[in-house]
């Protein structure tokens, strides 16, 4: 990677995980109810919001150029059930794409989550992951395979978790898999130098005071964002402020 290119700092990727009516799940703020994320996407849709494929975004960003202030993108990560059953039908109820990073391991399977309806909650199926490709609107990306932390890895465990997820996910869906969100948000210089030499074309964390193309940063929502902070978080001024004041 070449330290000189420089990447547009200025767009608005959304951020989710689960989305659904739980009583109690944790960790705590990884939900946002339906209800919730339904006003979410009728405030984009009533204010003429362009919500674009990730990989619009990111050519914004690879190529430093300037981007519209409501064009916007929207991603999840992990890889629930409720991604398929609740997510879903209102992306398509308002023509919104998204991606979806799924942790390879967990697929139809599920995923440990204390205080949740049995300890767990259910990841996305083999056919409903499909089902969707088959849509159109909704791409898949990289979670890594087992969703460790990729700063405690070392280098081969790292190799595979970046590696094999895309191998696996590129036979599911049958197309190449360019994009990896690092679990945590958790990345240093090595595992972005992994995952370039991997094939990926650009890897999203969470918040970063410099990012680059394989450290892309994403505004993360949960369920306190009612209406009134979201309108606040997709808007220029607050990517502005968070990146003077960090604790937004
Ligand atoms: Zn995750």
């Amino acid at each position: 990677m070449n330290s000189n290119t420089s990447y547009s700092k200025w767009y608005t990727i959304l951020t989710y995980h689960t989305i659904g009516d739980y009583k109690v799940i944790l960790p705590a703020g990884i939900n946002t109810s339906v209800e919730v994320f339904r006003s979410h996407m009728d405030y984009l849709f009533r204010n003429d919001y362009q919500v674009v494929p990730l990989d619009e975004i990111v050519d914004h960003i690879i190529h430093a150029q300037k981007m519209d202030r409501k064009t916007l993108a929207i991603t999840f990560d992990d890889g629930y059930e409720d991604h398929f059953l609740n997510a879903y039908p209102i992306l398509k109820q308002y023509g919104f794409p998204a991606t979806i990073f799924l942790t390879v391991k967990y697929i139809d399977g599920y995923w440990k989550s204390e205080k949740a309806k049995n300890g767990r909650i259910k990841a996305l199926s083999n056919d409903q992951i499909v089902e969707m490709h088959e849509g159109g609107l909704v791409q898949f990306g990289s979670h890594c395979y087992s969703h460790r932390n990729l700063l405690a890895a070392d280098e081969k465990q790292r190799i595979f978790e970046i590696r094999n997820s895309k191998l696996l996910l590129e036979k599911l869906v049958g197309e190449e898999v360019l994009f990896i969100s690092y679990p945590f948000g958790a990345y240093d210089e090595g595992v972005k130098d992994i995952a370039g030499k991997t094939g990926y074309r650009a890897g999203f964390s969470v918040w970063n005071r410099k990012p680059d193309s394989f450290s892309i940063r994403r505004i993360p929502l949960h369920t306190r964002d009612h209406l009134a902070r979201f309108k606040f978080k997709v808007t220029p001024l607050y990517t502005a402020m968070k990146s003077i004041l960090r604790f937004i």
